[in-house]
């Protein structure tokens, strides 16, 4: 059984976040350690730890993050400019938060894609 993270409890809205968008599949909610001027993050309500864990079964929950990046990107007046989508993996990947989720972040250039 994986272990919940402080995600779940946003989801269930036992602790404060500034939620943009939840629907039965996802919820969105903005950083609280913002990287650029606008840094979001979509969560599947489902817990999965890591894209190691990802499953068919997940496949519409993971594809509703998606359009609801897309649909909070343009409300965020950042889809014509562009953005980033990202998405960190185990340790190598800079995980911190074991409960898969999709970081949406603009509103400024953000340079190359990796700095090692
Ligand atoms: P990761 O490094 O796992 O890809 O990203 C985790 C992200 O979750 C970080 O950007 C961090 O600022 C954010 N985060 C961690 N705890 C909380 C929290 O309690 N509330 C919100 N809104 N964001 C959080």
């Amino acid at each position: 059984m994986a272990q919940e993270t402080i995600f779940s409890k946003i989801i269930r809205k036992e602790i404060p976040a500034d939620i943009l968008y939840q629907d039965d599949l996802v919820t969105a909610f903005r950083d609280i350690q913002p990287k650029a001027n606008t840094h979001i993050l979509i969560i599947p309500n489902v817990l999965i730890p890591t894209v190691n864990d990802v499953e068919a079964e997940h496949e519409l929950a993971l594809g509703r993050m998606f359009t609801v990046a897309r649909k909070l990107a343009s409300e965020a007046g950042i889809a014509e400019d562009g953005y980033r989508l990202i998405m960190n993996c185990n340790r190598h990947g800079g995980q911190e938060v074991y409960h898969i989720h999709l970081h949406l972040v603009g509103g400024q250039p953000l340079g190359p894609l990796l700095s090692l």
